[in-house]
């Protein structure tokens, strides 16, 4: 077995067993009381799950652009990425920046994921858009509408997982209040996101709150995710950040990745080359062996 299997969150792996509960013995005697890997198992679909000692990595551009979304999946695929990620309506700052393909990046996303078997996941805006989702198999709530009841209590009506990102001002009770939206409207399938706060630091666009992740495993179980390209906005903290989350116990991360970074039409600086998004994955998988060893 190479070490992205046994890091894999495929539900094949999870056989409920005596080498998890091992694992878990062995988590909770390292750390004293601390045990990252007990939330709960999320089926994804496609054989895929996330939680209780599955692990995800989702990956794919701030914004889907094109076509170049075909080879850049092909790309983080042959990386070991099960989830591909893409912005088809985008939260943008600024008006006049690029807003998205809309419907046309959704298709492309999709087709992307079909030709390269995996799942995918993209932003959702608006309950007005539920429709135009179909086919995506992971819908993402962005920190901008963390705490937009109205779409949360929507999203708890479809049949689909929900990763939810933490808003830059939203605190860990309110988060978790968030995704109780979710799941007392019937779906019981939701995911957090740390990508970061907002502080009085600049150096980077947000504050990475590393100790959320183990924060919000001793308040739920929730599987929980990290976003380091969103809570430091360069490129060249990513990784480091990535390791943190992996050592604090996260159950996936989520990176952004462009073929050409300085060339994207949208979170430029934060991108990862595919090279060293594919580096990233190595040290990843080492550093999940070494916590689950
Ligand atoms: C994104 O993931 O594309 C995004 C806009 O992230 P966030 O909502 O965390 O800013
Ligand atoms: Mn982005």
């Amino acid at each position: 077995m190479t070490e992205i299997n046994q890091m894999s969150g495929n539900c094949n792996n999870h056989d409920n067993s005596d080498s998890q509960n091992n694992r878990q013995l062995k988590m909770k005697s390292t750390l004293n009381s601390f045990n990252p890997y007990t939330s709960r198992i999320i089926d994804l679909g496609k054989g895929q799950c996330i939680g209780g000692g599955h692990f995800q990595a989702i990956a794919g551009p701030c914004s889907i652009e094109g076509e170049h979304i075909f080879e850049l999946a092909s790309l983080l695929k042959a990386s070991g990425v099960s989830i591909l990620r893409g912005g088809a309506f985008k939260p943008r700052t600024c008006p006049d920046s690029f807003q998205g393909l809309g419907k046309a990046g959704l298709e492309l996303l999709v087709q992307a994921g079909r030709e390269n078997e995996m799942l995918t996941i993209s932003e959702i805006m608006s309950e007005r858009d539920i429709e135009l989702y179909h086919d995506i198999d992971i819908l993402q709530v962005g920190a901008r509408n963390c705490q937009n009841y109205s779409l949360l209590k929507e999203l708890g009506k479809t049949n689909k997982p929900i990763l939810l990102k933490r808003g830059m001002a939203t605190t860990i009770d309110e988060l978790i209040s968030c995704a109780r939206y979710i799941t007392q409207a019937g779906n019981e399938r939701v995911i957090l996101c740390e990508r970061g706060i907002r502080t009085f630091e600049p150096k980077t666009r947000n504050t990475f709150d590393v100790s959320s992740i183990a924060a919000l495993h001793n308040e739920c179980d929730f599987p929980i995710v990290a976003d380091p390209s969103h809570a430091t906005g360069l490129s060249a903290l990513v990784a480091p950040c990535a390791l943190a989350a992996v050592a604090c116990g996260v159950d996936g991360i989520q990176i952004e990745v462009h073929e050409n970074p300085q060339a994207a039409m949208s979170d430029k600086d934060q991108a990862l080359t595919p090279n060293e998004f594919k580096n990233l994955m190595h040290d990843v998988e080492s550093m999940h062996a070494f916590l689950t060893r």
